[in-house]
C-alpha cells in the first residue's frame, strides 16, 4: 500500500487500484490509525504486567501441584483463580529444563474452556526423559485478545462519528447563516438591477419570487408582509406561454441558452405581455453556488416595436392588409409548395377605376379612407383562406386557393370571385358622410400561366387587368398569351407619342361641320358652321384612335390635349385657317380630362396663351365620361359654358345613360354617332333618328350627324329635319380643298 498526501486529495494505490480522498477523510483516518496504535501498545504493556504478576501467582500455587506424571493445569492453577481472571482465554507454558541439555521453552497453547479441566500430557515425556519433575519451572505466558482494545477502538470510532456529527451540524448551521448573509447581498443586487426575479435551489423543490414580480404578474399569495415570497419551483406555469424551448431552458437549465423571451399568458399579462428572462449563474460565493436566479425584464414595449417594425416590413400601414413583400413571399412560398400540394390557385389583381379623380375632388384623406373601405369590403367578401395585400395606390391582389382541378374549373371559379368582387366594389361607399361611387377593373391569371419565376403571375394578371382598363373599365378579364403583344406596342406607343409631342410633328385636319337643314340645301353652297380638329401624326405608326387610347392610358392625354390647341393656335395665327365669327372649332376632350377638376381652369389658360378666343371653341365630350362622375363633369362643363366655349356630347346614343345625361347637363351640341347614319336606313333606324332629331329639338340643342358618306345618307337627314352633319362627303364641299387623311376616323 502506498499513501501519497495532496494537498486537495490523497491518493491510495491498493493493488493499483487509485483511491483518492479528500483531505476531510485523512484526518480522521490518521487519528484512528495513531489512537489504534498508542491504545494497544498501551494494552500490551498493561497485559504484560498484569501477566508477570500472575504468573508468580500461579508459581507459587502450582509449584505443590508438580506430579511424576502430568499438570493437570486447572488444578494447578486454581479454579477460583481462571475464574477470575476470565478474560484469559489461552495459556501458553513454558517448561523450562533447568540442567538439563534440552530446553523445552514453549508448548502448544491451551485454550482454556470456561469450565473443566485441561490437562497438559506432555510433561510425562519430559519426566521420561529424565527430567526431574523438580528441576522444572512452569512459566506461564498468557495471552489473550483482550476487549479493552476492541472497545478503545468502537469508542474512538464513536468518537470521530460524534465528531463528524457535531462539527457537520456546525458547518451546516454556519453555511446556512452564511448563504442567508450571501443570499441576502445577492436579493439587494437583483431587486435594483431587475423589473423582477425568482431564485430556485437545485436540491429543492421551491423557489423564492421577488415582490417586484409578484406584483407585476398579480401572482397571489400569503406572505403579504414579505419582500420575497416563498412559492412552488413551478409556479411559472400558470403564467408563461407553454413551449418546448421554455421548459428545457427553465427546468432543463439548458446551458447554451442563457436568455429567453416569454409570452404572458393573455389573462395574466394586463401589466406586460413580454418578458425577457436571464438565468444568471452565481460565481465566487460557494455558500449559494446552487442557486440559480431567473432575473426578469419587461420587454412589452420592446417587443411591441419590433412587432411594430415587422408589420411596418410585411403589412400596408394604410388598410392594414399585407403589403408587396409579404405578396411577394407568398407567392414564393406557393410555387415552392405547388408540387407538394394537392392544390391550384390564381391571382387576380384588381385596380380602382379613376381613383385620381377621387383623390382630386375629395382630397387624399378621403381617397385613403376610401382604400380602408375598399379593404375591409374585400376581407368581408372573401374567404379568410384567401390572401389579399395591397401592392400599389389603389392595386390590390387577391390570390385565391382551389381543390386540384381543370383548369376551365379554376378559370370559371376565378371569374366568379372576380365578378363577386367588381360588384361588390361597384355598391356605393359611404364614406365621411359622402357616398363614393367608383368601379374597379379586375385582371386574372391562373397558375398554369406561371412560367419559372412567381412573380411572372403577377405581370401576366397586370396584363389582364390593362386589357380590362382598355374595354372601357369596370371589367374582368383573363390573361392571355397575346396581351403580351399588346404591351409591347403599348410601351412603343408611348415613345413615340413622348416624341412627336417633343418634336412638335402633330398637326391638325380640320374636318369641317356644314350647315344640312333644307332651307340651306336649296342654296348653292353648303354653309361650314364649324371645324373638327382632328388630331395627327404621321411619324407614329398608328391609328388617332389608338394613340389617343394610349395617351389616355399613359397619362399623356394632357400635353396631347394641349398641343392640339398649340397647334390651333398656329393655324389661326399663320391663317392656315380661317374662321369668320359664327364659326368654331370643336376639339375633342377624353373623359378623363373632363372629370379632372383642373380641366376648364387648364384649357381656359391654353386658349388664352394662344390668343384664342373661347367664343370660337367647341368642346366634345363623350357620353360615357359622364358615367363615373356626373357632377364634376357637370361642374367642369357649367364653369366652361360660362365662360363661352360650346360643349358638345359626342356619340350620343351609344352609352347607356344618354338621356339621363341630357337631364343633368346643359349641352350646345348633341352629336349622334355614326353607328346610326351609316347603318342600314331601315324603319327602326330612321325611328330612332327621328327620335334624336325631335329630342335635340325638344331641349333646343343643334344636332350633328357625324359619319356621312353617301348622299342618301345626307338627303335622309336633312329630310328628316337634322341641321347639322360631318363626313366624307361632305369634306368635298369644303372649298379649302383640305384632304383628310383619315377622313373616316370619327375622333381625331
Ligand atoms: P385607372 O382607372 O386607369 O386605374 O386610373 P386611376 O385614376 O385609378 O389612376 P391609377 O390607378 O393609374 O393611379 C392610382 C392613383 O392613386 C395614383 C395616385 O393619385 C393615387 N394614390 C396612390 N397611392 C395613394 C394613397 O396611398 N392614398 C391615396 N388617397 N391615393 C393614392
Ligand atoms: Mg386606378
Amino acid at each position: 500500500m502506498k499513501i501519497s498526501l495532496f494537498t486537495k486529495t490523497s491518493l491510495f494505490r491498493i493493488q493499483n487500484i487509485r483511491i483518492r480522498l479528500a483531505p476531510r477523510f485523512m484526518i480522521p483516518l490518521l487519528a484512528f490509525l495513531c489512537i489504534n496504535i498508542l491504545t494497544s501498545d498501551l494494552d500490551r504493556r498493561h497485559q504484560k504486567t498484569t501477566l508477570d504478576k500472575k504468573v508468580d501467582q500461579i508459581s507459587a500455587i502450582i509449584l505443590p501441584y508438580v506430579v511424576d506424571k502430568e499438570i493437570d493445569i486447572l488444578k494447578a492453577i486454581g479454579k477460583s483463580e481462571v475464574e477470575r481472571n476470565a478474560q484469559l482465554r489461552s495459556i501458553y507454558i513454558h517448561l523450562v529444563g533447568i540442567n538439563q541439555s534440552i530446553a523445552i521453552n514453549s508448548t502448544p497453547r491451551v485454550n482454556l474452556p470456561a469450565t473443566g479441566q485441561v490437562t497438559y500430557q506432555s510433561t510425562t515425556n519430559l519426566v521420561n526423559q529424565g527430567l526431574k519433575v523438580a528441576d522444572l519451572k512452569i512459566k506461564f505466558s498468557l495471552t489473550s485478545p483482550t476487549n479493552n482494545l476492541v472497545r478503545i477502538n468502537i469508542l474512538a470510532l464513536i468518537a470521530i462519528f460524534a465528531y463528524f456529527l457535531i462539527k457537520k451540524q456546525i458547518n451546516s448551521t454556519l453555511i446556512a447563516e452564511k448563504r442567508k448573509i450571501a443570499s441576502l447581498g445577492l436579493h439587494l443586487a437583483l431587486e435594483a438591477s431587475s423589473d423582477g426575479w425568482w431564485e430556485i435551489n437545485k436540491s429543492e423543490n421551491k423557489a423564492l419570487v421577488s415582490k417586484k414580480l409578484c406584483n407585476l404578474l398579480s401572482i397571489k399569495h400569503n406572505d403579504k408582509h414579505k419582500t420575497i415570497v416563498e412559492l412552488n419551483a413551478n409556479w411559472w406555469i400558470n403564467y408563461f406561454e407553454q413551449s418546448y424551448d421554455l421548459i428545457k431552458f427553465l427546468c432543463l437549465q439548458n446551458a447554451s441558452i442563457t436568455h429567453k423571451e416569454v409570452k404572458i399568458l393573455p389573462e395574466k399579462g394586463k401589466k406586460l405581455h413580454h418578458i425577457s428572462i436571464k438565468r444568471v449563474k452565481i460565481l465566487g460565493n460557494k455558500y449559494i453556488k446552487d442557486t440559480i436566479v431567473f432575473m426578469l425584464t419587461n420587454v412589452s414595449e420592446e417587443v411591441a416595436n419590433r412587432s411594430r417594425i415587422e408589420d411596418m416590413a410585411y403589412t400596408d400601414n394604410l388598410t392594414k392588409l399585407s403589403n408587396r413583400v409579404s405578396f411577394e413571399l407568398e407567392l414564393e412560398k406557393l410555387s415552392a409548395e405547388k408540387n407538394r400540394h394537392q392544390y391550384r390557385y390564381s391571382l387576380l389583381m384588381l385596380d380602382i377605376d379613376n381613383f385620381k379623380l377621387l383623390n382630386d375632388i375629395n382630397g387624399h384623406i378621403i381617397g385613403d379612407q376610401f382604400l380602408r373601405e375598399i379593404s375591409n369590403r374585400l376581407r368581408l367578401i372573401l374567404r379568410p383562406m384567401d390572401f389579399i395585400a395591397r401592392i400599389g395606390g389603389d392595386e390590390f391582389v387577391i390570390i385565391a386557393r382551389f381543390p386540384n382541378s381543370n383548369d376551365e374549373d379554376i378559370m370559371r371559379r376565378s371569374l366568379a370571385i372576380g365578378e363577386k368582387i367588381r360588384k361588390a366594389i361597384s355598391k356605393p361607399f359611404l364614406v365621411d358622410d359622402l357616398a363614393l361611387q367608383y368601379n374597379c377593373s379586375i385582371g386574372i391569371c391562373i397558375d398554369k400561366d406561371q412560367s419559372d419565376s412567381p412573380l411572372s403571375i403577377l405581370d401576366n394578371a397586370d396584363l389582364a387587368l390593362y386589357d380590362a382598363k382598355d374595354k372601357g373599365r369596370n371589367k374582368v378579364s383573363f390573361f392571355k398569351d397575346s396581351m403580351k403583344d399588346v404591351v409591347s406596342r403599348r410601351a412603343s406607343l408611348k415613345e413615340m407619342i413622348s416624341e412627336a409631342l417633343n418634336k412638335k410633328t402633330i398637326y391638325i385636319h380640320y374636318q369641317p361641320i356644314f350647315d344640312i337643314s333644307l332651307k340651306k340645301r336649296g342654296q348653292q353652297k353648303l354653309q361650314i358652321v364649324g371645324y373638327e380638329a382632328l388630331f395627327r401624326c404621321d411619324h407614329i405608326n398608328a391609328s388617332p384612335g389608338q394613340i389617343i387610347k394610349t395617351a389616355e392610358r399613359t397619362g399623356q392625354i394632357d400635353q396631347v390635349t394641349e398641343a392640339v390647341i398649340d397647334a390651333i393656335g398656329n393655324d389661326i395665327k399663320y391663317n392656315k385657317i380661317r374662321l369668320i365669327s359664327t364659326q368654331k372649332i370643336s376639339i375633342n376632350v377624353s373623359a378623363v380630362e373632363i372629370l379632372n377638376p383642373n380641366f376648364s381652369k387648364q384649357l381656359l389658360d391654353r386658349l388664352a396663351q394662344n390668343n384664342i378666343n373661347n367664343d370660337q371653341i367647341c368642346i366634345e365630350v363623350t357620353e360615357t365620361a359622364f358615367i363615373s362622375n356626373i357632377e364634376l363633369a357637370k361642374r367642369n362643363i357649367a364653369l366652361l359654358r360660362l365662360e363661352n366655349i360650346q360643349v358638345a356630347m359626342d356619340d350620343f346614343g351609344t352609352g347607356y345613360a344618354s338621356i339621363q345625361t341630357l337631364r343633368n347637363i346643359k349641352f350646345d351640341q348633341i352629336k349622334i354617332d355614326q353607328s346610326y347614319i351609316q347603318g342600314p336606313m331601315n324603319d327602326i333606324n330612321l325611328a330612332l333618328i327621328k327620335s334624336l332629331i325631335w329630342t335635340a329639338r325638344a331641349i333646343n340643342v343643334d344636332l350633328v350627324a357625324e359619319g356621312i358618306e353617301t348622299e342618301e345618307q345626307l338627303n335622309t337627314l336633312s329630310s328628316l329635319g337634322c341641321t347639322l352633319g360631318q363626313g366624307f362627303f361632305l369634306d368635298q364641299f369644303d372649298e379649302r380643298n383640305m384632304e383628310a387623311k383619315t377622313p373616316l376616323d370619327k375622333h381625331f
